[in-house]
């Protein structure tokens, strides 16, 4: 992965398009970005966006609409497409799907244990995740180092499934996040002067105190080392790999 920028010069929307380009240099328009709409996301929509007017080819970005999303992201989405011009494509579950779902679990089903959680998430995320990554070889994420003790090995390039996936973002601190977006005055989510750090799914997400963990107001009922829904597996498994090889160590 060496095409790419090295680390330290990424905290840039120059250097974020240099990246880009090396990116689709490599993959083409086998190349998207997956966009949760956070702080992170829209750091990257300005990158491709100002990639564009200064002359590069489109990136396409999608993101999941699961169908609890709170009003303030779709009020986000709004906003970047008007800011930038350009479409953020919505991928939705299947509504068979989240019929059979919500039939068996009911409408809140993912408070009461941890597999309803996780079958919620299956049904609203990854299913329409693979679809959206279908005729897709590289993805690009906001994936970031500091957001959770999920995320702590998250690298610049790494092999996901068959495909690659890239967090240009990797090494960014959140001083860095918001320094970026205040200084290029980029749209974010209005819930993040709510107590918001980080934004998901209206019922799974909840305002903290200042100082708490960023993630800590996502599945706030569930431990730390659970706090994914799945869409980035394959570093929970390395995790939980690691964890059994330090168990059997000792
Ligand atoms: S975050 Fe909550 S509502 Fe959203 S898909 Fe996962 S369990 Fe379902």
């Amino acid at each position: 992965m060496s095409v790419f920028p090295a680390v330290d010069e990424l905290k840039s929307t120059d250097a974020l398009s240099a990246f880009l380009d090396a990116a689709q240099a490599r993959f083409g328009e086998r190349l998207a970005v997956a966009s949760s709409l956070g702080a992170e996301d829209v750091v990257l929509v300005h990158a491709v966006a100002e990639r564009v007017r200064a002359g590069g080819s489109p990136v396409r970005i999608f993101t999941l609409d699961t169908g609890r999303l709170p009003q303030e992201t779709y009020e986000l989405h709004e906003a970047l497409e008007a800011r930038y011009g350009l479409r953020i494509e919505s991928v939705f579950p299947d509504t068979v799907a989240v019929q059979q779902l919500v039939r068996t679990q009911g409408p809140n089903g993912f408070y009461h244990s941890l597999d309803a959680r996780h079958a919620c998430c299956a049904v609203r995320k990854l299913e329409p995740l693979q679809r959206a990554l279908g005729g897709v070889d590289a993805w690009i994420t906001g994936l970031r180092r500091a957001q959770s003790i999920t995320r702590t090995e998250v690298a610049l390039a790494e092999q996901d499934g068959t495909r690659v996936k890239l967090n240009p973002l990797a090494h960014w601190s959140d001083e860095d996040v918001w320094g970026h977006i205040r200084a290029n005055k980029i749209p974010y989510s209005s819930l993040h002067d709510a107590g918001y750090p980080s934004v998901g799914c209206a019922p799974c997400t909840r305002a903290v105190d200042p100082g708490a963990h960023a993630r800590s107001g996502r599945w706030w009922w569930e431990d730390p080392e659970h706090k994914e829904c799945g869409l980035h597996v394959a570093r929970l498994r390395r995790l939980e790999d690691a964890r059994r090889a330090d168990e059997e160590i000792a």
